[in-house]
């Protein structure tokens, strides 16, 4: 079965800002279910070029990282208030500069998991 899409997918990666938010770890509270964010990135970001250097095979090498489309994008709880797709669904949005990570993130291959609840932070002081 052939799956259509309104946007290409040439014009939907263009929308993508490459501000990296999503790649950030975040935390789930088991019992509220609430999620946090932290200021650890996944270790294949690369916070110079402001880009994910697997990104063809991250689905493979990650399988966690989620292929937003027009479908899930606005349903994914955690997507970062400030992320470009937001435009598409909410018409109360408005365009920021793109955050820059370089120099306030931390990979998480720097950082042991059992230390991850030190690394919470407030996803607009990025
Ligand atoms: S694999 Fe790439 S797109 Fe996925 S979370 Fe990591 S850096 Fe981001
Ligand atoms: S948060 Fe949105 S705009 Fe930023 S990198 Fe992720 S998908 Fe792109």
């Amino acid at each position: 079965m052939v799956k259509t899409t309104k946007i290409d997918r040439k014009h939907w990666e263009a929308i993508c800002d490459h501000c990296g938010k999503c790649c950030l770890i975040k935390l789930e509270d088991e019992d509220s279910g609430e999620i946090y964010y932290t200021n650890i990135i996944c270790r294949y970001y690369d916070t110079d070029q402001n880009l994910c250097t697997i990104y063809e095979k991250r689905r493979e090498i990650v399988p966690a990282c989620i292929q937003l489309d027009e479908e899930n994008v606005n349903q994914i709880p955690w997507m970062p208030k400030t992320c470009a797709y937001r435009r598409l669904f909410d018409p109360n949005y408005q365009p920021v500069s793109p955050c820059r990570l370089k120099g306030k993130v931390i990979s998480e291959d720097m950082v042991d998991p059992a230390d991850y609840e030190n690394h919470l932070i407030n996803q607009e002081d990025l």
